[in-house]
């Protein structure tokens, strides 16, 4: 993890240290949710060709990496 602070101490004490984790989770989840906010997620025809949407084959795989971290 790419920081500015160069503390050294627990990650639990930090206040610095403990804002930065949460930002980086708080882009995680945002990456994850705009892919799901996506309409052309969800998309499940090209005119005549039927096609498996997008969230269909992800299963939840996205979210799932978001919350692991
Ligand atoms: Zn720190």
């Amino acid at each position: 993890m790419s920081s500015a602070c160069t503390c050294h101490i627990d990650l639990k004490q930090c206040w610095w240290c403990l804002y930065e984790a949460e930002k980086a989770k708080v882009e995680r989840y945002e990456r994850a949710l705009k892919f799901y906010a996506n309409e052309n997620s969800y998309v499940t025809d090209i005119g005549s060709f039927k096609i498996e949407a997008t969230v269909m084959i992800d299963k939840g795989n996205r979210a799932k990496e978001a919350l692991e971290g």
